[in-house]
């Protein structure tokens, strides 16, 4: 039976099973950052694999990237970022919390809805009912400095002597100061996108892709948000993987249905349930400045709906502001027409962590079994951090070897666990509760059939196999995506 999990209860496996920890714990945490634990970096892994796979391997027309997180900050300056990239925020002038305006009226839609809009001025403190600063905007990306110079240690210290100076001394000490402050300035990447937009040109002469043709890139991006939460819904650190798709200006309607379709098909190949994903058009006051069309995939997380991934069309803005504020040409070469043309995009835009949290939602059953709950989660296999657990029936000195031997034979293959700790019915409970497909038993039969059994997560079906076709039986069983 499918069971609504709830945020807490997630929490808590993901944490008891080692898939999620908070960010260094130890030390109190850290909002908005979350680490990944043994089964956790499996199945993030298995993610970016599946998506990879269908976006890039499958397909003639993808192909991949590995851009670096921190590029020169003219990117963020031609992309928008810098200007643009902010959320408006307010402080509670009596508790200090911070609040992102926008969200606190969203809170207030339904007071809207009979007749009183209510507007950032009128905001209370929702902690403790104190009055509010008015919006400012701050700017979401995370800065940090290169090179050898401790930049902003010198900007404090000369600010610090500015009494010793003359006042006109000190004034152009700080001035050149903070030139060189920033120039040493750039930023974590909010996105994963501008690392591809800056490579078209390359990307472009190394393979000789014609239009329509896509970029794909999984990686991590930094947004210093106002309210991180959710869990790893929201976070300070996360990943994307992103497709930048280049196509003729006038068929990029028919490449954004296109998109759309494709990605949608793709939640539903791994898993997640057609009735907890719907396809929501934003209307033009919620588009992005860059954005013709947008279409967001969303996923009835346990607060709501909420966007799991974004495709937009980004038109031929991203090409055209770099190619000015670069003063390269980053066009296309038609040889049919003999033009050089700017393509369109569509961009679409998945995180990593929000499929994460999506597809443990959707895989997690809870079941009796012989009057007892059993736990399980069905995710796809290709998703399964753990593919085969290998138990040998008991610490019996003569089933030991053999089951290691088992076990040694399997490695290779698959990501494996070994248990022998506590009764085999526990072992097979601890498995299902990881989402493990498949578990392979070791028993006293072993020892003179040669011959194991492999039982089944989703059925709980037994069959015996020879060790020596073990290998081979698992791999039909698992499909060809692992
Ligand atoms: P939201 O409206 O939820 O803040 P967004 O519209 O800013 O998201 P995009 O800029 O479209 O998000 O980013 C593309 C994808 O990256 C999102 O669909 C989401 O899956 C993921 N993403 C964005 N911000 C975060 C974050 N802070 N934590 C985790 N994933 C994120």
């Amino acid at each position: 039976m499918a069971v609504e999990l709830s945020m807490e209860k997630l929490v808590s496996l993901c944490k008891r099973r080692g898939f999620v920890f908070q960010g260094s714990e130890i030390y109190g945490g850290v909002g908005g950052f979350w680490d990944y634990g043994p089964l956790g970096v499996e199945l993030k892994n298995n993610i970016k694999r599946a998506w990879w796979k269908a976006v890039v391997q499958e397909r003639p027309d993808v192909v991949g990237l590995d851009a670096a997180i921190i590029m020169n900050p003219k990117v963020w300056v031609a992309s928008g970022h810098v200007e643009t990239f902010a959320d408006p925020m307010v402080d509670c002038k009596q508790c200090k919390r911070r609040f992102r305006a926008d969200e606190l009226l969203a809170g207030h839609e339904a007071e809207s809805a009979h007749g009183h809009q209510v507007v950032a001025e009128e905001l209370r403190c929702p902690e403790c009912g104190g009055e509010m600063t008015t919006p400012r905007m701050f700017n979401l990306m995370f800065r940090t400095y290169v090179g050898p110079v401790d930049v902003e240690a010198e900007f404090t210290k000369a600010l610090v002597e500015v009494s010793g100076h003359s006042w006109g001394e000190a004034q152009e000490r700080i001035r050149r100061l903070k030139e060189e402050l920033d120039r040493a300035t750039v930023y974590l990447r909010p996105e994963t996108a501008q690392g591809i937009f800056v490579n078209f040109e390359n990307v472009l002469v190394a393979t000789r892709k014609k239009l329509p043709f896509g970029i794909a890139q999984i990686g991590k991006a930094f947004r210093n948000e106002v309210t991180p939460g959710n869990f790893i819904f929201r976070d300070r650190e996360f990943e994307q993987m992103e497709i930048e798709y280049f196509v003729r200006p006038e068929e990029d309607e028919k490449w954004h249905q296109h998109w759309v379709e494709e990605r949608y098909r793709w939640y539903l190949r791994y898993g997640l349930r057609q009735e907890h994903l719907r396809v929501r058009r934003l209307p033009p006051e919620e588009l992005a400045h860059y954005a013709k069309d947008t279409y967001e995939i969303e996923f009835l997380f346990p607060m709501g709906w909420a966007e799991l991934e974004g495709i937009a069309n980004r038109t031929d803005f991203d090409l055209r502001r770099h190619a000015q504020h670069s003063g390269r040409q980053l066009t296309y070469f038609d040889d049919v027409t003999g033009q050089h043309i700017v393509p369109y995009v569509i961009e679409p835009s998945a995180g990593v962590d929000r499929c994460f949290l999506a597809f443990m939602m959707d895989a997690y059953h809870e079941e009796e079994v012989r009057g007892e709950t059993r736990a399980v989660l069905r995710l796809h296999p290709a998703l399964a951090p753990i593919k085969v657990a290998v138990l040998p029936l008991s610490r019996h000195e003569d089933l030991v070897p053999v089951a290691q031997r088992v076990w040694d034979m399997l490695r290779p293959h698959f990501m494996t666990q070994y248990d022998d700790a506590q009764s085999i019915g526990r072992r097979y409970r601890r498995q299902d509760e990881i989402g493990t497909p498949f578990c392979v038993t070791i028993d006293f039969e072993t020892l003179q059939d040669q011959a194991v059994t492999i039982r089944d997560r989703d059925t709980m079906a037994q069959v015996r196999v020879p060790i020596a076709n073990l290998v081979q039986a698992l791999k039909e069983r698992l499909g060809h995506d692992p």
